[in-house]
């Protein structure tokens, strides 16, 4: 049943109840008219057998009379004495009687039985005028007994008369001599009659022609129930009773059933249908309560889905930030406007000698402190992004200690909910650092002797130019040559020639006391010297220090005319002023060491401008 519809289930309902109340009023109907049919039935009975026992009580009277008449009409008339007995009899045998008489053919009184109380008929006479003569003459004409209707006794009162006619023979011929009249008075003829029903239980009415000539009880009782029966009484079909049950009797009859059966069965009824209504409203709440059930399942299963996405989530983040952890790389995600942190791993922090707290409040309080040039960065770093440039940076990251760690910081701005996120992850490239520095020292020395080699020095000459140019200070070029170098190599072998490289060049090293001032092997065994912001006088002390350092070295050279090795040393020096380049500075450095050579070696030239060359002994 669908719970949202329960009108076709209450419709039905409140037909159920409709029904079941048509069949409690139906039943109710039916028991009432049972209980009306045996209050009829009793009374009828009663009725029934109280017109019966007045009929034959009657006609018991009447076969009494009938009986004397028989013994009178066989007899002959009866001396008065014996008529006297007979009619005794019959008055004991029924006290109903007002008297019984004997009225002669000339219809007047004769003999009368009781005569106390009916005096006043002593002399009656049967007038065609009473009401009665007509039945009368049909009794003697017909030689049968006849009832008479009602009328007033002479005596007073209202009686009737039971007519029997009397014969005598009177020469062989059947001779009218009068009726033997029973006269009975109304009254304690139905009392009579009463003692045989409860007189509490019955309303008794004797009717003739629907006139009442006596009444028991109320008038006005519940004629649903009353019965009237018609009496037969010899010829007389006029008189009739009427019976009806008294309240007492209705009252003993009425069973409270049939109220009791209508209340309880509608009770019943309303019950059921409440029963049901309950049935009905409990399956609609159980199903609801089903659905409600059902969808507080799903409901939880979806969860527990969730929950177990979320824990699962939870447990790879937890790994990531496990292995962020391990990491050896910095990885820290800050909110670039207010610089609070987000996230960061141990490698951010434990590397600079931080606390977590103290890398996170000097980020957020003072985070120049914490990387010099924080905020020029943050804005390189947004506009490589927009430019879609390179986002790593090399940076420097201040120690807890004070002390410098270069950093690699690769950077990754993120908009996320109106903020900006800087997701920063960065590494301490310092031994890379060293190890590209050691490699680009390497790069620039020279294998055998450890100087600087030629590439390195053409660099230096001119970066050492152009920025002496700047300063607007002179720059001064020594070139040194070995003096007959083939032949002592040839002397003394090419090994010993390169232990005499190695040394010729860590005496020139050792030559130089300026910071800036730089050594380096031009050639096989050629050297050349840049003594930055170095005036003439100061490039020829330099010179003279270098002779002095080789000729202490003591280097034996068989195959020279100075019995040592020496060398030869050409000087140039380029003034701020000029527009000379560092192609021609080396072109005039060559040119004095060439001098030098041809002035007999072991010495040093300064180049001088051709008019002016001027030579200058060691
Ligand atoms: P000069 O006085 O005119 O300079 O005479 P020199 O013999 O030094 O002149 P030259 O330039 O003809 O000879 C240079 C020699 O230096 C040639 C070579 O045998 C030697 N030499 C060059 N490089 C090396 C090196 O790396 N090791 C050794 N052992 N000898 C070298
Ligand atoms: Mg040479
Ligand atoms: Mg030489």
């Amino acid at each position: 049943m669908p719970a949202s519809s329960p009108w076709p289930a209450r419709l039905a309902l409140a037909f159920l109840l409709l029904v079941l109340s048509g069949a409690s009023v139906l039943l109710w109907r039916q028991i009432e008219a049972v209980q009306q049919q045996r209050v009829d039935e009793r009374i009828g009975y009663q009725a029934r057998s109280l017109a019966r026992q007045l009929e034959s009580t009657l006609h018991l009277e009447v076969a009494s009379l009938e009986r004397i008449a028989r013994l009178w009409n066989s007899l002959g008339r009866l001396p008065h004495a014996s008529w006297g007995e007979e009619v005794e009899r019959v008055l004991q045998g029924f006290p109903a009687y007002q008297s019984i008489q004997w009225v002669g053919d000339d219809l007047r009184m004769r003999w009368l039985l009781p005569v106390a109380g009916n005096e006043a008929a002593l002399n009656f006479r049967l007038y065609p005028e009473h009401p009665n003569y007509p039945l009368a003459m049909e009794a003697r004409e017909s030689g049968e007994q006849r009832f008479s209707n009602s009328f007033d006794l002479v005596q007073g009162g209202r009686g009737f008369v039971l007519y029997t006619p009397l014969y005598r023979e009177h020469d062989g011929t059947k001779v009218f001599d009068g009726f033997l009249q029973g006269v009975f008075r109304v009254e304690p003829l139905m009392l009579q009659l009463l003692t045989q029903i409860d007189r509490e239980a019955f309303n008794l009415e004797l009717l003739e022609n629907s006139h009442s000539l006596f009444r028991h009880g109320a008038a006005d009782t519940d004629m649903r129930h009353s019965l009237q029966l018609g009496l037969s009484l010899l010829n007389n079909q006029d008189f009739s009773l009427r019976l009806s049950p008294t309240e007492q009797l209705l009252d003993q009859l009425e069973s409270p059933l049939p109220g009791v059966v209508l209340g309880a069965s509608l009770a019943i009824s309303l019950l059921l249908v409440a029963a049901l209504a309950l049935a009905l409203e409990n399956s609609r709440r159980a199903h609801a309560l089903q659905l409600a059930n059902r969808r507080f399942k799903l409901e939880a299963e979806r969860r527990e889905e969730t929950e177990q996405r979320l824990r699962e989530n939870r447990e790879r983040l937890q790994l990531v930030l496990d292995l962020t952890d391990s990491s050896h790389d910095g990885l820290f995600i800050f909110d670039s406007g207010t610089r609070e942190l987000l996230h960061m791993n141990q490698a951010t922090y434990a590397t600079l000698g931080y606390r977590p707290e103290q890398f996170a409040e000097l980020l957020r309080d003072d985070p120049e402190k914490l990387l010099p040039g924080f905020h020029r960065w943050l804005e390189q770093a947004r506009q490589a992004q927009r430019d879609n440039l390179s986002r790593i940076f090399q940076r420097e990251l201040i120690r807890r200690d004070g002390s410098r760690q270069p950093a690699e910081i690769n950077t990754q701005l993120v908009q996320l909910h109106d903020r900006e996120y800087l997701i920063a992850v960065s590494r301490d490239n310092s031994e890379r650092l060293q190890l590209e520095a050691q490699l680009q020292r390497l790069s620039q020395l020279d294998g055998l002797t450890g100087l600087y080699n030629r590439r390195y020095f053409d660099q230096q000459l001119l970066a050492e130019w152009r920025r002496l140019r700047r300063l607007d200070a002179p720059l001064a070029l020594l070139m040194l040559d070995i003096d007959h170098f083939k032949a002592y190599n040839d002397a003394l072998g090419h090994l010993a020639g390169d232990d005499a490289l190695r040394r010729v060049s860590a005496a020139l090293r050792d030559s130089l006391q300026r910071e800036g001032d730089t050594a380096c092997r031009y050639g096989g065994e050629e050297f050349a010297i840049i003594l930055a912001n170095t005036n003439q006088e100061g490039a020829e002390q330099v010179a003279a220090r270098v002779h002095a350092a080789i000729a202490s070295l003591d280097i034996h050279h068989p195959a020279s005319p100075f019995g040592q090795l020496t060398l030869s040393i050409g000087i140039t020096v380029v003034d701020p002023v000029s527009d000379e380049q560092p192609g021609e500075l080396l072109a005039q450095g060559d040119q004095a060491l060439y001098r030098a050579k041809h002035e007999g070696r072991n010495r040093t030239c300064l180049w001088q401008p051709p008019a002016l060359d001027l030579h200058q002994g060691p």
